[in-house]
């Protein structure tokens, strides 16, 4: 069996959050990088290409990538350009791994070219499952691919299902840290501006991700990513406020016994779990101390105020395109609050007026899911207007 260090990687949106932190991983463990990939941040890319020498460097846009040809001139590193010179690196077959920490539905389509390629997938890109659950599930089935959860709570679960039976399982228990907004009613949320949401409590992240964890679309969008990794229904899934975010999630079996994986909140381990499974290595996590922490608290959601997580949930139970709806919609009205066009309360209500205009379609193919996308940001655009 192989072990981690002889493992090779290829890092998709390798200069964001998580991408950055696989790299940590790969740093630690030892791991080759062979090929990465980012949008438009040519300095970090270009420092992450002089450390880790990969073959092959993806960059969305053109113009960075030129200005990165110059400066990387002197290494053996070929750089490409383009959304479908990423989706090639994807698909290439050439890593043990490909990790996708990509942000949003622009991560579908790599994450398709990977499971197509035959290639195990770490995935950080939760937006793949909820765009097309359905059709990534039928992919990794066909191309006898195992899909290794990057998100914290579904490592988690991962962790704490073992080789469980499916049977045993009665429900999954996804904690939110609640972000920083927990326990505010709807008018104390209206005022609120980009700079106070991407002020999270826990976890540092990437701009997108802070406000859907603001708003708990980031927590709608893990029931679906739970639903579809797990293969437990949305009925059975629970949320649970956890302001400490040590418990990561837990698993509640049919003898309601509940397990539970609780570390210091650190994306690392998520990333290196994926790498190292089913095995554990060593690494560069700190130790937990409960009796420093003192105490744990868990409370329910509020799912009239932030009703996005209540939204997910009925996307989940209507299936079809809806997912790619919610997406789609939420993705907009985000880039929209961030480029302070609309307040944060107007995404809640823009995303759920979206979804339920959207045309359905029962049982869309991937083409169907890209139309659905662009539809449900054009229709946060029209509702604007209007
Ligand atoms: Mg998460």
């Amino acid at each position: 069996m192989k072990t981690i260090y002889e493992k090779s990687i290829t890092v998709l949106g390798s200069t964001g959050s998580v991408g950055t932190q696989a790299l940590d991983v790969a740093r630690t463990q030892n791991i080759k990088v062979d090929a990465i990939c980012g949008a438009v941040n040519v300095s970090k890319l270009e420092e992450q290409i002089r450390e880790f020498r990969p073959k092959i460097c993806g960059v969305l846009s053109e113009n960075a990538a030129k200005e990165l040809r110059i400066k990387v001139a002197d290494t053996d590193t070929r750089i490409v350009s383009g959304e479908q010179a990423i989706i090639d690196i994807a698909g290439s077959g050439n890593s043990d791994c490909v990790i996708n920490s990509i942000t949003g539905k622009a991560g579908l389509a790599p994450s398709v070219a990977v499971l197509r390629s035959g290639v195990s997938l770490a995935l950080a890109n939760k937006e793949t499952i909820v765009c097309a659950g359905e059709i990534v599930n039928r992919l990794a089935k066909e191309n006898n691919v195992k899909i290794l959860p990057v998100d914290s709570e579904h490592s988690a679960i991962f962790q704490c299902i073992g080789n469980s039976r499916h049977e045993d399982i009665k429900s999954i228990w996804l904690t939110a840290s609640g972000g920083p907004f927990f326990g505010r009613t709807r008018e104390e949320l209206s005022g609120i501006t980009p700079e106070m949401a991407l002020a999270h409590p826990t976890w540092k992240m990437g701009p997108k991700i802070t406000i859907d964890s603001a708003t708990l679309m980031n927590k709608g969008f893990e029931v679906i990513e739970a639903r579809y990794l797990f293969d437990v229904k949305g009925e059975n899934i629970k949320v649970v406020v956890h302001p400490e975010s040590i418990v990561h999630s837990m698993v509640e079996y049919i003898d309601n016994a509940v397990i539970a994986q609780l570390s210091c909140p650190d994306m690392r381990l998520c990333v290196q779990y994926a790498l190292s499974y089913p095995d554990r290595c060593t690494g560069t996590l700190k130790p937990l101390d409960l009796t420093e922490l003192g105490s744990l608290t868990f409370k329910k959601p509020d799912l009239k105020t932030f009703k996005l997580l209540d939204l997910a949930y009925k996307v989940l139970d209507k299936g079809g395109n809806l997912g790619a709806a919610l997406n789609g919609a939420n993705e907009r009205a985000v880039a929209l609050f961030l480029d302070k066009k609309i307040s944060f309360t107007d995404i809640m209500d823009l995303v759920t007026a979206a979804v339920d205009k959207i045309e359905f379609i029962s049982e869309p193919a991937l083409e169907d899911i890209n139309k659905t996308d662009i539809r449900a940001r054009q229709l946060i655009d029209e509702l604007i207007r209007s």
